[in-house]
């Protein structure tokens, strides 16, 4: 019997395995992804807690050695959508009664499942299906979507626990409801936590939820299917459909019952999204609410007090970590003059040591680029920096894709501020340095905040405290994200909660409070216990 108020564990960030040289964890995920490489997988669309397979499925192929498959996944019909969406609102009621505690106990206990027995299966799925090296899987598919499990389960117990004042004789309470319907969840290829955190926040609201995973993330979002129905989520709360994107989402957001779409991925994607959205309005019970964390064009601005070992860093990490494929990279730089020089050559002696290759390899700082039509996007635009008068590439410039899709960490110098590459997302390992005249900084931060469509991360560095405070406020819309001597990357759940605004999306902060309220509609409800029996008040006579 439930009668007593309990406190979710108070949650702590997952701490990261160093994966070492003579490491246990590295000899452990090394095996694991061996064992994976050479076996096939196929992946299940997941209705009504059914894995369904059908013969109409796609090859997976790990991005750094394109010929070899590792499996398949399968591909939705509309009539799997249909069903899909059919067994969520048949699924809705038990799910939203089930107390919430044994709600929240599903995802702690997935948390713990990714943090044990799981670690090194969802590490390597990701290492293989995605191309990321051990640690930016660990830090990713292991550690953030543990957190994002943890937190929220400690954020939901805050909403519930927010409940309003009363005078004298009523009772005000506050109930959270799940909304009607169901939510669509579209995730991205670039994060494995974000794949799994997208479905399960509004689901552990109480929500049920179609999730539509990228084909490029397919490997690893079968072993997220995996934990949660091994930590007892119940059938139909969550059904993962794969396939055409363009198809499912039609199909699911002409529904009479969608009620919210949980998005990340490209600007250009939300923007069709929200606006097949609007076109179906008349059609729905309730306003759809759309939450989607989009694009980037990262900044750091550099001061002349700076240092330039710590910009240097920043720059070689944030820039080219995950082949700049993470929302958050640094991927347009303003340098000082006085500092060019000197920065020029600590950062050309760092890249001579980055190796680029398999993750398989540990010494391998980068990887492959995600697939062909990224791999050739990220070719034109290093082909059209080497044809263009008012830029030139200072380092890299090189691609191979006969095994993998290779692109060699590239820094192209812009003579102007607006040159094509500073404006751009090119989601690649590619980062555009503008230097400027010492004098002239502070005129560099309008186009620091002007440049691009974009809004998402932003770094700045600076010894001098005038001239962080003053930038700081400067910039104060040209970021979501913004961070005084660091890195514009690896944002961490309940320390650094992440998004942007502008082009960059909703800033509904994934992995906090304000992302789980998007996913409730409160009933407000006051009960009188003495009610009034005559309509007249006092000012009444005369
Ligand atoms: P993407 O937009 O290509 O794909 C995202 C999702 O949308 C995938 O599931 C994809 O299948 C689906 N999709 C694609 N075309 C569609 C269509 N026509 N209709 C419906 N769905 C469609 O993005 P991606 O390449 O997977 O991820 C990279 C992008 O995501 C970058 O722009 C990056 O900045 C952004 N991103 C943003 C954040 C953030 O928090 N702001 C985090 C991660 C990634």
């Amino acid at each position: 019997m439930s009668n007593a108020f309990y406190t979710v564990p108070t949650p702590v960030n997952e701490p990261v395995k160093s994966y070492a040289k003579g490491s246990l964890e590295r000899k452990l995920l090394f095996e694991a992804y061996d064992e994976m490489y050479e076996k096939q997988v196929a992946v299940p669309i997941y209705i009504n807690g059914e894995a369904i397979f059908t013969d109409q499925v796609k090859e997976i192929k790990p991005p750094h050695d394109h010929n070899h498959v590792v499996g398949t996944y399968t591909l939705a019909t509309t009539d799997h959508i249909k069903n899909a969406i059919t067994s969520c609102l048949e699924a809705k009621l038990a799910w939203e009664h089930m107390p919430w505690q044994d709600r929240a106990a599903i995802f702690l206990k997935a948390a713990a499942l990714i943090s044990g027995p799981y670690r090194y299966k969802i590490n390597a799925a990701t290492m293989i299906g995605q191309s990321k090296n051990m640690y930016q899987a660990e830090i990713d598919s292991a550690c953030e979507l543990i957190d994002f499990f943890n937190f929220n389960a400690k954020f939901l117990e805050e909403i519930y626990a927010s409940q309003p004042i009363s005078s004298e004789g009523i009772w005000n309470r506050t109930e959270y409801r799940p909304l009607e319907g169901f939510v669509y969840a579209v995730t991205p290829f670039n994060f494995t936590a974000i794949a799994g955190n997208l479905p399960a926040a509004p689901v552990l609201m109480g929500n049920v939820c179609v999730w539509k995973p990228s084909e490029s993330q397919m490997y690893s979002a079968q072993v997220i299917m995996e934990v949660l129905i091994e930590a007892g989520l119940p059938k139909g709360v969550i059904n993962m459909v794969s396939g055409n994107p363009a198809m499912i989402s039609e199909e699911v957001l002409k529904h009479k019952e969608f009620s919210g779409l949980h998005f990340t991925g490209s600007t250009q994607v939300f923007k069709h999204l929200w606006k097949q959205i609007a076109l179906n309005l008349d059609h729905y019970k309730s306003y759809p609410k759309i939450v989607g964390e989009t694009g980037g064009k990262d900044f750091v601005w550099v001061h002349p007090s700076a240092d330039v070992a710590t910009v240097g860093t920043a720059l070689i990490r944030g820039a080219f970590e995950y082949q700049g494929q993470k929302c958050s990279a640094a991927s347009r730089a303003y340098i000082p003059q006085s500092m060019w020089h000197a920065l020029k050559t600590y950062l050309g002696d760092q890249l001579a040591t980055i190796k680029v290759g398999t993750p398989r390899e540990a010494s391998n700082f980068v990887n492959a680029v995600i697939h062909k039509v990224s791999f050739n996007k990220l070719v034109d635009s290093i082909e059209f920096v080497k044809n263009a008068d008012d830029a030139t590439i200072e380092f890299g410039g090189g691609y191979d894709n006969a095994k993998g899709y290779f692109v060699d960490p590239t820094i192209i110098l812009a003579k102007k501020p607006d040159f094509k590459t500073m404006k751009e997302e090119l989601f690649g390992p590619i980062l555009t340095i503008y230097v400027y005249e010492d004098a002239a900084w502070e005129a560099t931060l309008a186009q620091v905040d002007q440049t691009s469509e974009y809004a998402l991360t932003g770094a700045i560095f600076a010894k001098e405290r005038s001239v962080i405070n003053k930038v700081t406020k400067l910039l104060s819309n040209s970021a979501g994200n913004f961070y005084i001597n660091d890195k514009p990357t690896g944002a961490v759940v309940g320390q650094q909660p992440f998004g942007g605004a502008r082009g960059s999306g909703t800033n509904d902060k994934a992995g906090s409070i304000y992302n789980l309220l998007r996913w409730v509609s409160p009933r407000t409800i006051k009960e009188n216990f003495v009610p009034p029996t005559n309509y007249k008040y006092p000012f009444l006579e005369s």
